[in-house]
């Protein structure tokens, strides 16, 4: 069997041009959805993520603004700076990008973002809105992963979704979505003993650790749905997934790549929670 290839790039245009239009009917009303992105020090991935979703709203016309401060930024001054946008009525959406300096901590700042505003869906309002299956602002990367699924009409209910990686951003939300959408649902972690035993079993395994290649043919069922989260810098430069693309493409019945997979689904569904952040706050 070779694989179904699930391309996030291609979906995410083709969402961005959909979302375009929205944006153009928003402002005939009146209403520019509006980011603010906080980006704090000058980390290169960071700079480089904050430009990826500066560029996918300028193209789908969101106002999106950039507030650049230094590394010595305090934890009180950022909070501060939250607070301010939290009463801005023009500001529709607040990211702060992650990760902070160590001297900062990380949760007093997503909590200090007003769950209104929540447009990254990491506050702990919002977690519990989608444990308790009520609306609210999906996390970017499972909401791109569910998105992603969904556009190839991929069944999950009833299915054996497995998920390699348990953090709060991916792991964690990713798996509740699918069980919110009737799967059965398995977690393994750094401290899951045999895991391929638990990885073999999958329907639908969505992988998200960060360890180049971790995950090859042997670790998965044949006709499985394999979603690769992991994003590798390798030593040639080039960016690399957690699962061995060309060996599990035999064997899986769709599989998404690293680049142009999950990637840019995630910030197309930050643009997307951003335009829902400005529908809610007009009403
Ligand atoms: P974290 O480092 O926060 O979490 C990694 C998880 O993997 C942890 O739960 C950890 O377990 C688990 N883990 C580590 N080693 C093993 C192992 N040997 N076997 C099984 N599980 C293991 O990472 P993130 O969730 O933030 O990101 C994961 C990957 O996804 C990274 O490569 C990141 O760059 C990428 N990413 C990609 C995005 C995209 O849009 N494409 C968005 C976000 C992340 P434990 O909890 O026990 O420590």
């Amino acid at each position: 069997m070779t694989a179904e290839i699930i391309y996030g790039d291609k979906l995410a245009e083709s969402l961005r041009l959909e979302m375009k239009s929205e944006v153009e009917t928003l402002k005939e009303k009146g209403i520019t959805p509006k980011l603010t992105v906080v980006l704090i020090g000058d980390d290169p991935a960071s700079k480089s993520y904050v430009s990826g979703k500066q560029k996918a709203a300028d193209f789908i016309g969101i106002d999106s603004t950039l507030l650049s401060l230094p590394t010595s930024t305090t934890e009180h001054e950022l909070l501060n700076t939250i607070d301010q946008l939290n009463r801005d009525t023009k500001v529709n959406g607040i990211l702060v990008q992650l990760p902070l300096p160590a001297h900062i901590n990380e949760q007093h700042v997503i909590e200090a973002i007003h769950p209104n505003k929540d447009v990254d869906g990491f506050h702990p309002i919002s977690i519990g809105r989608m444990l308790t299956q009520q609306e609210t602002f999906l996390p970017c990367t499972p909401y791109g992963i569910l998105t992603m699924l969904q556009s190839k009409n991929i069944e999950i209910s009833g299915k054996h979704a497995v998920i390699v990686g348990r953090s709060n951003i991916v792991g964690k939300p990713v798996g509740q979505l699918l069980l919110n959408n009737h799967a059965t649902v398995t977690y393994c972690h750094s401290r899951t003993p045999n895991m391929t035993e638990y990885t073999k079993q999958a329907d639908i395994l969505i992988v998200a650790v960060g360890r180049a290649n971790m995950i090859g043919a042997d670790a998965v069922k044949a006709g499985a749905i394999v979603i690769d989260v992991g994003v590798n810098r390798i030593e040639d430069g080039s960016l690399t997934g957690d699962v061995d693309f060309d060996s599990v493409k035999e064997k899986a019945s769709f599989l998404t790549p690293v680049p142009k997979g999950v990637g840019p689904m995630t910030i197309t569904m930050l643009m997307k929670n951003t335009i829902k952040a400005a529908r809610d706050q007009a009403e």
